[in-house]
């Protein structure tokens, strides 16, 4: 099996991370950019500070518990949540691999269900406790109706979630339904174009009735749309391509005892950013171009590769098929080791990767796509 031999690449920490529940949670820096927006919308309202902050504080709280119920699901699958990352519509799970249809949809389903739990379990309060609800609270925000908002919102959320386009949760729900009677990447086209239209329509709609936060949400709509399109076109075009089809196999290795000047020379020299470290016929490291430049800047160029490489790199097998490898190469800069064994038969780069899918778009077969094996 390539998942197996295949490790996950670390996720790199940055500032606005932190763990929760084991669980790496990352804020997109558009996040921000609408907690921002968020408190300069807040001063022009006549709530109190604090019953604002609680409002936004505890919406930020049910998207976030949204998130973990995903993970949750999928972790009784055995697939494990690299990162959640938080973004203006909402969170977005990276999943260690992508999950089988049945099991997507349980998965999916998870996260807007415990808003709605949310939602129905704060009016069931509100009516047992005798309080009037205030439906309209959205629309006449009070301190008083703190709690109404708050169930609203979660209710919003969840109907939002389910509908059934990509990237939302219905979306997945959607395709995981289709791919009963359609292949999974005509399944997932169907879902991204659902996305496409909804987002022309919602962003249409917000400029017209000029409520700009509609257009906000409609333009991540529209990425969030775009993207899957593109991973499952990837999906579609990698499937059944062994790996060796796609990797480079023309390359320089290191040895560990190499200097980062040997190193930078090298990455001068040729169009390579991956440096695999072989010792005595054995891969102990692979160097990166970024990992390159901070030795450089921090150790000197006298330093030794052995001491700066990356012992924890990828590998995949030469025979695995490139659209299981796929969700590795997905960052820019990506590199796997094709392995056979101990032995190393090539790198697969996310650069490289991305000319070979453009040469299968224009129709070329693998065996065209190969590059004539030069002399030297
Ligand atoms: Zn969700």
């Amino acid at each position: 099996m390539p998942e197996e031999r295949t490790t996950a690449p670390a996720v790199p920490v940055s500032p606005g991370t932190f763990r929760l529940l084991g669980v790496p949670v990352r804020l997109h820096f558009t996040f921000v950019l609408l907690l921002i927006f968020l408190m300069v919308y807040g001063l022009g309202s006549s709530l109190s500070a604090s019953t604002y902050v609680v409002y936004v504080f505890a919406l930020l709280a049910s998207v976030l518990v949204h998130e973990f119920a995903h993970a949750f699901v999928s972790a009784r699958y055995g697939i494990r949540t690299l990162e959640i990352v938080m973004f203006p519509i909402g969170g977005i799970s990276r999943m260690e691999r992508r999950a089988k249809p049945g099991q997507e949809f349980w998965i999916a389903l998870a996260g807007p269900l415990v808003n709605v739990a949310i939602g129905a379990g704060i009016f069931w309060y509100l009516f047992s406790a005798r309080r009037i609800v205030n439906v309209y609270a959205l629309n006449e925000p009070t301190d008083a109706n703190l709690l109404e908002r708050i169930a609203l919102g979660n209710l919003i959320l969840a109907a939002f979630n389910l509908l059934p386009a990509f990237p939302m949760d219905g979306g997945r729900m959607l395709r995981a339904i289709l791919t009963r009677f359609r292949t999974e990447d005509e399944a997932t086209r169907i879902a991204a174009v659902a996305g496409r239209l909804l987002a022309m329509s919602m962003g249409l709609y917000g400029l017209l009735s000029m409520h700009f936060m509609l257009v906000f949400v409609a333009f991540f709509v529209y990425l969030g749309a775009a993207q899957e399109g593109a991973a499952a076109m990837g999906r579609s075009l990698t499937h059944g391509v062994p790996v060796r089809a796609a990797m480079v196999t023309e390359f320089r290795t290191l040895g560990p005892g190499n200097t980062i000047r040997d190193a930078a020379n090298m990455l001068l020299a040729t169009s390579q950013q991956d440096f695999p470290v072989a010792h005595g016929g054995q891969i102990v490291g692979l160097l990166g171009r970024t990992a390159l430049l901070r030795a450089m800047a921090t150790d000197g160029p006298d330093s030794y590769v052995a001491g700066v490489m990356d012992r924890s790199y990828a590998t995949v097998e030469p025979d695995a098929d490139l659209a299981e490898v796929l969700p590795l190469m997905t960052q820019a800069g990506s590199c796997a080791l094709v392995m056979e064994g101990d032995r190393l038969l090539g790198l697969l780069t996310s650069e490289n990767l991305s000319e070979f899918l453009l040469l299968r778009r224009f129709g070329m077969e693998p065996s065209e796509v190969r590059a004539p094996e030069l002399a030297g």
